[in-house]
């Protein structure tokens, strides 16, 4: 698998021109980091999985996922913007001809943001199938009503990919029936249906619980067959978790290098603190880990795009990535001190945002419970 050398070298130096005091004014201020989001729209990089046809790149997954390790790994924050990567397999896979032809070119040259993605519901949480949105067919539309929570981004966004009930969950003609996908155009729904509340969160996440109160959205934004969106969105859901691992094992080396450096430099009772096993070891256990995780990433990235079952591979990636990103983070810390609390150092800021990976989008507890049913064939717990 190609490892886009060229492609990191790049983004590496589009990174470098928001350093760590532009993360930290965002991240005092809560704020969104739009200058970021809009030079790697611009430069291309949010276009990556589009096909050349519409305006994309055209590039297979792995190079999202380089993409999206070397923004995390130069200390950057692709949290602002990632879910546009792990958005489009659905649009991409699902669209009609004229969706894509729509939305695609003008998603590619940045004019409009594929960012939000309404799946969480307060009540719901991990129980995808029990969320209680519900979009009904009137005439030309589907007349949409409920609450989303921890719509990512929502304000930032143009496009907001959205997953509600169709059919009452008992009349479905199977479980995982009844769901569907829309493509919301928030631009023209703010307001005319739909009301968005930021959620302040540790980390700036920009996150938000959104409300629908009889939005009506045009029957022509219905991706794919009626009924069938929870197979589409989980679909999706294994390039997320590739897309999420690439993001820890970027955090990761960025804890390692920051670690290794301080370790090396810090002189205390006349040697480097790094001469000591007892702060070295922590450092080379997250190396190992971070190492073993971007091996299953690779494994998994190599079946996706050889069109292979890769659910285990995309939630073991997950899982021992954002392991690995926070054993990284946890060593940095205490390898640095008191220092590694001080916000200049930037490491408590990245420690607060990579905690999230194991929680979403995806929680531990639910990987395991997949290897445990899907791959030990042992009972299903839940
Ligand atoms: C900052 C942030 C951003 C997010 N962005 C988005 C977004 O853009 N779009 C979106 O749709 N969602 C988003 N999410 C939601 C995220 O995917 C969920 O938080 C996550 O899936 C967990 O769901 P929950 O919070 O409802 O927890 P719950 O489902 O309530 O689970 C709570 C805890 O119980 C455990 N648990 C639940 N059931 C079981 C079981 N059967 N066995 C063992 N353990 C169990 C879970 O592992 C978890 O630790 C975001 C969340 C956060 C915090």
């Amino acid at each position: 698998m190609q490892d886009y050398a060229d492609i990191r070298e790049e983004v590496a130096k589009l990174c470098q021109q928001y350093p760590g005091d532009y993360w930290r004014a965002k991240d005092r201020a809560r704020a969104y980091p739009t200058e970021f989001v809009t030079a790697l729209a611009e430069a291309g990089y949010l276009a990556a999985l589009i096909p050349e046809e519409y305006g994309g790149a055209g590039l297979p997954i792995s190079g999202a996922a380089a993409i999206l390790e070397e923004i995390q790994r130069q200390g950057c924050n692709g949290g602002a913007c990632h879910a546009q990567m792990y958005i489009m397999g659905t649009l991409l896979r699902h669209g009609s001809d004229a969706q894509k032809a729509e939305y695609l070119p003008r998603i590619a040259t940045g004019e409009l943001r594929l960012q939000a993605f309404g799946v969480t519901e307060p009540t719901s949480g991990t129980d995808t199938l029990a969320l209680k949105t519900t979009a009904k067919r009137d005439g030309d539309d589907y007349v949409v009503n409920g609450q989303k929570i921890w719509t990512s981004r929502a304000e930032h966004s143009d496009l907001m990919l959205l997953l509600a009930r169709t059919t009452p969950r008992e009349q479905a003609a199977k479980r995982t029936e009844g769901l569907s996908v829309f493509l919301v155009d928030m631009r023209t729904a703010v307001g005319n249906g739909l009301t968005i509340r930021p959620i302040e969160t540790m980390m700036n996440h920009s996150t938000t619980e959104v409300f629908f109160d009889n939005l009506r959205v045009p029957a022509a934004n219905l991706i794919g067959e009626e009924g069938q969106g929870f197979r589409y969105i989980l679909s999706g859901m294994n390039a997320e978790r590739l897309l999420i691992a690439a993001e820890c094992v970027g955090d990761a080396k960025w804890f390692i290098d920051k670690a290794s450096a301080y370790a090396k430099e810090r002189v205390l009772f006349n040697r480097p603190i790094g001469q000591n096993q007892g702060v070295q070891f922590p450092i080379a256990r997250a190396y190992a880990q971070m190492r073993a995780a971007e091996l299953m990433v690779q494994e998994g990235l190599r079946k996706y795009e050889a069109g292979e079952a890769v659910g285990e591979e995309a939630n073991i990636a997950k899982m021992l990535a954002a392991e690995a990103s926070w054993a990284a983070g946890e060593a940095c810390i205490q390898t640095h001190g008191g220092f590694g609390f001080a916000a200049e150092y930037d490491i408590e800021r990245k420690f607060r945002e990579t905690r999230l990976y194991q929680v979403a989008p995806i929680s531990t507890n639910m990987i395991l419970s997949f290897i445990a049913e899907h791959v030990l064939g042992l009972p299903r717990s839940y």
